[in-house]
């Protein structure tokens, strides 16, 4: 008797083309020089990393630009211990918050040990290098520790 199907493996492949706008553009291009650009609401004062071009609770235009340094605090974090392609198990996700922005965004977390990983915790990007680098978030390999103390908890709790 053979054993039932459990899995099955189907490589997909789908080709498109990606027409960015203007602050989506600017913030691609900021990637291949190694910043990363926020955008300000004019408004509520948020800062948008990435960028949309609008604050989506104002509805006015952010062209307000500021770099961001590249350090932030982990928000919430997933160990999976399951094997992805490209990515050996068990590996951290993260939200984080960047410095000086008011939203998360999802990096991977390196160079040190998962059951390491906290609420909290300070990091920063670690780059491709430069001769490598494209206009895209894949310039931005992972995060990895700073070395930093902790993030006050007051800090980043409205992220978590
Ligand atoms: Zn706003």
């Amino acid at each position: 008797m053979s054993e039932p199907v459990t899995i099955v493996e189907t490589p997909i492949k789908l080709d498109f083309s990606y027409t960015p706008g203007v602050a989506s553009s600017r913030f691609l291009r900021s990637l291949e020089k190694g910043k990363i650009v926020g955008q300000r609401c004019p408004k509520c004062k948020k800062v948008y990393m990435p960028p949309r071009g609008a604050c989506s609770m104002c509805g006015v235009a952010t062209d307000e630009e500021l770099i961001l340094s590249g350090k932030g605090t982990v928000c919430t974090f997933c160990v999976t211990r399951i094997p992805t392609p490209g990515l050996d198990a068990p590996y951290v996700s993260a939200w984080i918050r960047l410095d000086g922005a008011d939203i998360t965004s999802m990096f991977l977390i390196q160079e040190c040990d998962p059951e390491e990983v906290r609420l909290g915790m300070r990091v920063e990007a670690v780059w491709v290098d430069e001769a490598d680098r494209e206009p895209n978030l894949g310039n931005i390999k992972y995060f990895r520790p700073t070395g930093e103390p902790d993030a006050d908890y007051d800090t980043y709790k409205d992220y978590v």
